[in-house]
């Protein structure tokens, strides 16, 4: 491990003065930054400790959704009462992720920024890995990819996003808080991480400086009638081969809104437009629900590896689906 300088934030103005310099990680309930440490992979000047912020509460908003602090652990968001009963979906995801050890000690906010388990960009001895090393090239092009992304993947990068938390929270339309040098300002869930691209070393829309400070679930008709399904190599511990979350809003037997998001296919927490579509006006039956599973994945480009994802992804879709609807 290189070693660093590590200091306690007082407050969030000293924590985005350091963190506007070059070298300073932020560190929370340490779940990844500390695993990134001890592999070599992050390797600060500074790490400073976020943990005396006052970003650790669960409140009601004015119009009945949820503002959820940055500093929030995951087990107590997933089983805050209000969580459990009227966004399923966020607590089913929260609790599918990692072990119960992790969730006591991983924030929300960590959660947001967590890093991909690309085993290439967790092994420092490999070479080639545009994320780790800007311009080195991707060993994951040729090499073992079965956690690998089918979607939203460039020819730099398919590494795969790695949160349940934030695939639940795009199904939710969250929106993400961000304070920083130049005041504060809120993103869509949605637009907070982004696609490789030619840079994979940018993930999320955030500045120097920047830091996340909560997140907002609106009050929806969609948010009750929601589910999470993951498939995963071990029933506990693993990262998700494909996942799905969804929200309907019925009358009747007729869906008049949805919310799909997908995860492990994609380089980003994925939220399926083209599944939405293909669920609004119609009845909740199985093969509406797999004619949006069919078209959630129509753009996936598999790897030799990986092609069994496409089928999975739908599969765990369709169930998601049903579950929300009341159906399995
Ligand atoms: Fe690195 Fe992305 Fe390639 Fe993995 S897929 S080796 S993270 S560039």
């Amino acid at each position: 491990m290189t070693p660093f300088a590590y200091t306690k934030a007082a407050d969030a103005k000293s924590a985005m003065e350091a963190g506007a310099a070059a070298g300073t990680e932020f560190i929370a309930g340490g779940t990844n930054v500390v695993d990134l440490l001890r592999l070599g992979v992050a390797r600060p000047a500074r790490l400073v400790d976020l943990n005396a912020l006052p970003w650790d509460k669960i409140e009601k908003t004015a119009d009945g959704g949820l503002r959820i602090g940055a500093l929030v652990k995951n087990s107590d968001l997933a089983w805050y009462p209000d969580v459990r009963e009227r966004y399923p979906v966020l607590a089913e995801a929260l609790l599918a992720g990692a072990s119960a050890q992790l969730r006591n000690m991983a924030s929300v906010g960590g959660n947001l920024l967590q890093r991909t388990r690309c085993g290439y960009f967790r092994d420092v001895g490999v070479a080639a890995c545009n994320k780790r090393a800007p311009g080195s090239g991707c060993a994951a092009m040729d090499g073992y990819v079965r956690m690998h992304a089918v979607l939203g993947g460039s020819d730099q990068c398919i590494a795969a996003h790695p949160s349940d938390m934030c695939v639940a929270l795009v199904a939710l339309d969250a929106i993400v808080h961000v304070q920083g040098p130049n005041g504060e300002r809120t993103v869509p869930v949605g637009e907070f991480h982004v696609l490789p691209g030619a840079h994979p070393e940018v993930e999320t829309v955030l500045a120097r400086g920047e830091l996340v400070t909560g997140v907002t679930i609106p009050a929806t008709a969609l948010s009750t009638r929601s589910a999470y399904v993951k498939a995963r190599d071990r029933a506990s511990y693993a990262f998700a081969l494909a996942s799905a979350a969804a929200a309907l809003h019925l009358e009747g037997s007729v869906i008049r809104d949805a919310r799909v998001a997908l995860g492990g296919v994609g380089t980003k927490p994925w939220r399926s437009k083209e599944a939405e579509q293909a669920l609004v006006g119609q009845p909740a039956k199985r093969d509406v629900f797999e004619q949006a599973a069919a078209a959630a994945l129509k753009g996936a480009h598999t790897r030799r590896g990986n092609e069994f994802k496409v089928v999975l992804a739908q599969r765990v879709l369709v169930r998601a689906l049903e579950r929300a609807g009341g159906m399995a």
